[in-house]
Formats: structure tokens, sequence, C-alpha cells
């Protein structure tokens, strides 16, 4: 396991120079696709092996690592929730089940490590519960609390933690690497712009359908709105893309914020014509955008395949009809 290349300098000035760690309980925090749960999987990988190498950096020969690798170490956890950060709850059996395993003696290392994705989506009974241990800890174990939106949780647990930011890959940085990555992939600047910076969120798309698929989309809900495409039509090709509900989501909120604000993004001057995005903008009515924001988000968190064309069959009528 490598970390990537824009997390080399935050590992070297946290735990690259043999420290000891101080604390048992650590909350690491940046946005999403900027590879938290890799750096955290990395992290306790090092801290469970037996001879970890200069910089700190696991071994990846010794049983340690070839079990932490082979994902059955028995003294790791990783708690997620079962929306794997997409808005469910991390619930309070969850944790409780966790804290049980949090005190037995570690099996095979000198310490139990359990890792949090993504920390606010425990809820309010599985985060007072959590509390308690971060206030007593138990020696042997420790905590990584993984966050996207770190202000979300208890002041109580964000006091308990040593804070970790692990900042942001930055444009250079992750164009460098996606080219590496992805040697054949075309529009890898725009894509990142689209993806927020992030160059995982990148990579995601570039695997899955490509820049110019999510352009050809973007460009279809305008047109859907403004009465030039039939919305059937267009939600019977988007049933395809797997991840055009979790873009609604940004683009719908883009679009408010540019009819409002009268600023239009990066992110919608690199997925539409100026000339189409000011005529759309002229005729966008953003009364009615919220109900629909609203629609997106439950669909974010509720999607299964069986509804799914239904589910953008009824966004894309609402979306024309703008009620
Ligand atoms: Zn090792």
């Amino acid at each position: 396991m490598q970390l990537y290349p824009w997390q080399e300098d935050l590992w070297v000035k946290w735990f690259g120079k043999g420290q000891n760690i101080t604390g048992q309980s650590f909350l690491l925090y940046t946005g999403k696709g900027q590879g938290k749960r890799h750096f955290a999987h990395y992290l306790s990988q090092s801290w469970l092996c037996e001879s970890p190498l200069e910089k700190g950096k696991a071994c990846g020969l010794c049983q340690q690592c070839h079990l932490f690798t082979v994902g059955t170490h028995p003294d790791f956890l990783l708690i997620e929730g079962d929306g794997a950060g997409e808005g469910k709850n991390i619930t309070i059996d969850m944790i409780r089940n966790m804290l049980k395993w949090s005190i037995l003696t570690p099996q095979l290392a000198n310490k139990r490590i359990v890792v949090i994705y993504l920390a606010e989506e425990m809820n309010v009974y599985a985060a007072n519960s959590i509390l308690k241990m971060l206030e007593e800890p138990v020696n042997h174990t420790v905590f990584i609390l993984l966050s996207e939106h770190p202000y979300k949780l208890l002041p109580t647990i964000r006091s308990r933690c040593q804070r970790i930011d692990l900042g942001k890959a930055s444009m250079q940085q992750s164009i460098d690497w996606l080219h590496t990555t992805l040697p054949q992939a075309h529009y890898i600047k725009q894509t990142l712009i689209v993806s927020y910076g992030a160059p995982l969120w990148a990579k995601k798309l570039l695997d899955q359908a490509g820049f110019e698929t999510l352009q050809q989309c973007f460009t279809q809900l305008l047109a859907v709105y403004l009465y030039q495409q039939e919305p059937l039509q267009v939600a019977e090709q988007w049933q395809k893309i797997a991840f055009i509900n979790e873009w609604l989501y940004y683009w719908v909120m883009e679009c408010i914020y540019a009819k409002e604000t009268g600023h239009i993004s990066p992110v919608l001057k690199v997925l539409a014509k100026q000339e189409l995005l000011d005529y759309f903008l002229s005729q966008l009515n953003t009364q009615q955008m919220f109900v629909l924001l609203d629609k997106v988000i439950q669909w974010k968190t509720q999607e299964n395949v069986l509804n799914r064309l239904l589910m953008i069959e009824s966004f894309l009528l609402q979306w024309q009809l703008r009620q």
C-alpha cells in the first residue's frame, strides 16, 4: 500500500519522524474524494506493523502486515454506515459492539485500532456512547475518526481527539496523479473541475463514464427544462448512468446559486456553453427548486435498482413542470 502523492508531506509531518503516539483518539478530516479512508488504513497498518521502516511506514512483510493487507487482522476494526458515506446512520448497536470488542486484549498486535468512517454519520445515541469511551479510553485501543464535516460532530467528541487536517490535493498534484493512474484518460482537468478538485472522485468519474457523458447529461438537463427534450426519453438514457443521482444534487445546487447570485461557477462553465447557460438561467425559476433539491437528497439516500428509472422520470417531469 502506498500513500497518495499529496499525502506524503502530511505523513512526514505527523507520523513520519518516529513520533510515539501521544493520543489515543484521532480525528482526521478533509473533503470528499481526497483519500481519508486510505490514509487511515495506511496509518493503521503502520501502527500494527512489527518492524516499521524509516518514516514510520509499514514493512509490508511481517505477519501483521500480511493479515492487514488481506483484511483479516484481528485487532483492526472498520465501522461505517450502511450507505458507505452517503447519509446512512451509524447506529448505537454498531458502536456498542465495537466498544465491547475494543476493550478486549489485542490478539496479535500490541494495540487494537478502530476506524470510524464517517464519524458524523453516528446518530446521537451512538455519538454519546462513544464519547464515554473517548473520555476514559482503554490503554491498548486507538480510535481514528474520519470526517468530511467535523463541525457536525459533538464539540465534546472533537475536543477529545487529536485533530489532523488532511488537507487537499492541489490541482497540479491531482492532474499529475490522474495522468499517471489513467494514462488513456481525456479531459482530466475538466473532470477535476466538475469533481470540485477531488482527485479520487474525478478518478471514479473517469473510470465510470468520462467527462463527455457528464457534459451530455448536463446539457440534457437544461434541454428538458427548456422543453427541447422529452423527460421520459432522457430518463431512459440516464438510468444506465450509475452516478447520475449524485451529480444532480450538485447541479441543482449550482443552478440555484447561479440564478440567485448571478455568478456562474467554474463547474457550470465547463459543463455547458455560455450562451446556453445564459438562456437557461434567464428562464430558470428557483422558487420550486428547493423542493426538487429535497427530492434529489432523498433519492441519494434511498436509491435501489428497482425504482431507479421511476425516480429519474419523476425528477425530470417535475423539473420540466417547474413545480
Ligand atoms: Zn510489517
